[in-house]
C-alpha cells in the first residue's frame, strides 16, 4: 500500500501503521531487551527463523520505524540505522570486504570517509585506490582489480560540490560486477534516488538532513536488493556462514540479503547500533525533509546567486549555479535542487575569511552541514587547520574558501547577515 505513495507521503506516514489503540507517532521504546514465554522461540528467533526483536543491539521497533519510512523514500528493499555516518560506512564496506580486497572510491569524499578509506582499512587489509570522479571512463577502469569488491562515491562530492556523473559510474559498476555504494547525505532521498540511477547500495549520515535539526549523529544503510550476488564473486553472501548453522544470505534473504548479512553478522559483532531516542528523532525529522529540502535548495541558489554578483567575493561554487562545473549533471540528477551546502572564495583570502566568519551573527560558526538553522566554516583555519598549505590546496581547501550550510531561515535575513559580515571583514 505504501509503495505507489510519493516520497512527500511516504515521509509523513510511510513505515509505521498503528492498530486502533496504538500510538499515533511509533513509541520511544526505550528498552534493551523483549519477554519471550518458550526456549523455542528465542532459538527461532537466534536461527534467523523468526524476525521479531529480541535485544536492541539487533532491532528496536523505533529504530525499525525509522529504517522501514528511510528504505521506502529511497525506494530500497531493507535497511539498517546506525550510531553514526561513519558506523553505516564501515558496516557497508566491511560486510562485503575483507582483507587482502579492494575498493575503489572517488577521491572527491567527506573528510571522515577519506581517512577511513586512506589509513583506517588499509591498517585493517584493505587496499582503496583513490580516482578522480571526472576523469574519462576508461581511467577509472584501470583502478579495478580481480579483488575490487566495490565502487564508493558521494551524490554531491566535497568540497568541490561536485555531481557524480551516475551514468559513468553504475555502467563501469554493471560491467565490472561490483556494487555501486552511493553516500546520499547531501541530495537526500528527496533531491536523488540513487538505487533509482544504477547504485546498489545507499549509505546516509542522517546527522545532517536527515535529522535536519542538529539533535543525533546517526547513521544508516539502505540495500537495494538490484545486485546479482550470485555472479560467482561474493562467496560471502552465497556460501554457508558456519555462525548461523550453515546460512545462506543470497538465498535464503533475497531481495535483502546484504542488509541482513550486514545486521546479524557486523552489528551484531560490532555492536555500533543508534539509541531508540535518535532513531525517535531521526523519524521526526523525516517527516519534514521534503519541504526542508526545498527551503534549502532554494535559499542557497538565491544566496549563491547574490554572492555570485557581490563585489567582496571571489567566486562561488554551487551546482545550481551554471558557472559550475556540474551545472550540467545537477539539471540531469537533482531537477528539484542542489541541496544547502555552497562555497566562496572572499576577496582578502585567509585573513579576511576569518573576519567573516566571526562576523556572521544569525549564521553560526558550526562545524556542521544539514541543520536548519544556517552555519558557515572556514576551513582553513578550523578543520584544515593541520594540514600544510599545499596540503589544504590539494584537498580543495584555498585560504579564501568559506563554506555556507544554508537553512531554511528567511532568504532576506540570510542575505543581510552575509552583507554586513562581508563589509565587517574588508
Ligand atoms: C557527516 C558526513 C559523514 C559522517 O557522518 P557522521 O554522522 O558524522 O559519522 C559521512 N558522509 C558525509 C557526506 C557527511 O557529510
Amino acid at each position: 500500500m505504501e509503495q505507489p505513495w510519493k516520497i512527500e507521503t511516504q515521509a509523513v506516514q510511510g513505515g509505521y501503521s498503528p492498530k486502533p489503540t496504538e500510538p499515533r507517532i511509533p513509541a520511544i521504546c526505550q528498552s534493551t531487551t523483549f519477554k519471550y514465554e518458550k526456549a523455542d522461540h528465542v532459538a527461532k528467533l537466534f536461527d534467523l527463523e523468526l524476525a521479531d526483536h529480541m535485544y536492541s543491539r539487533i532491532s528496536n521497533p523505533t529504530t525499525e520505524a525509522f529504517e522501514k519510512k528511510i528504505c521506502l523514500m529511497e525506494n530500497g528493499q531493507g535497511a539498517l540505522a546506525t550510531s553514526s555516518g561513519q558506523a553505516a560506512i564501515s558496516l557497508a564496506i566491511l560486510n562485503i570486504c575483507q582483507s587482502g580486497q579492494h575498493i575503489v572510491a572517488a577521491s572527491t569524499l567527506y573528510g571522515g570517509t577519506y581517512s577511513l578509506f586512506a589509513n583506517t582499512l588499509p591498517k585493517m587489509g584493505i587496499e582503496v585506490s583513490f580516482i578522480d570522479p571526472e576523469a574519462d571512463i576508461e581511467e577509472i577502469r584501470k583502478a579495478f582489480r580481480p579483488e575490487t569488491r566495490c565502487l564508493y562515491a558521494e551524490t554531491i562530492g566535497n568540497p568541490g560540490l561536485n555531481v557524480l556523473d551516475f551514468e559513468k559510474f553504475s555502467t563501469l559498476a554493471k560491467e565490472l560486477q561490483v556494487p555501486l555504494i552511493i553516500d546520499n547525505t547531501f541530495a537526500t532521498p528527496y533531491l536523488c534516488k540513487p538505487l533509482q540511477l544504477g547504485a546498489n547500495i545507499v549509505v546516509h549520515s542522517t546527522t545532517k538532513y536527515i535529522d535536519g535539526h542538529g539533535t543525533s549523529v546517526g547513521g544508516v544503510i539502505i540495500d537495494g536488493g538490484n545486485f546479482d550476488w550470485f555472479c560467482g564473486k561474493y562467496p560471502e553472501m552465497t556460501e554457508p556462514d558456519p555462525s548461523y548453522h550453515g546460512l545462506k544470505y543470497a538465498e535464503n534473504f533475497a531481495p535483502m540479503a546484504y542488509i541482513v548479512k550486514a545486521r546479524v553478522q557486523y552489528m551484531r559483532d560490532l555492536g555500533c547500533c543508534p539509541a531508540p531516542q535518535n532513531s525517535f528523532l531521526n523519524n521526526q525529522g523525516l517527516t519534514t525533509l521534503t519541504l526542508r529540502m526545498e527551503r534549502h535548495s532554494s535559499n542557497a541558489l538565491a544566496l549563491a546567486k547574490h554572492l555570485e554578483q557581490h563585489p567582496a567575493v571571489a567566486w562561488v561554487k554551487y551546482p545550481g549555479l551554471e558557472s559550475h562545473p556540474s551545472y550540467a549533471s545537477a539539471k540531469k540528477y537533482l531537477p528539484l535542487g542542489c541541496s544547502g551546502v555552497l562555497t566562496f572564495g572572499i576577496k582578502g583570502g585567509r585573513e579576511a575569511g576569518v573576519k567573516f566568519m566571526e562576523a556572521c551573527r544569525l549564521i553560526a560558526l558550526v562545524v556542521h552541514v544539514g541543520d536548519a538553522r544556517s552555519g558557515v566554516l572556514h576551513p582553513a583555519s578550523t578543520t584544515h587547520r593541520q594540514l600544510t598549505e599545499e596540503q589544504q590546496i590539494a584537498s580543495g581547501v584555498s585560504p579564501d574558501l568559506l563554506r555556507i550550510s544554508v537553512g531554511i531561515e528567511h532568504i532576506d535575513d540570510l542575505i543581510a547577515d552575509v552583507d554586513q559580515a562581508l563589509r565587517a571583514a574588508q
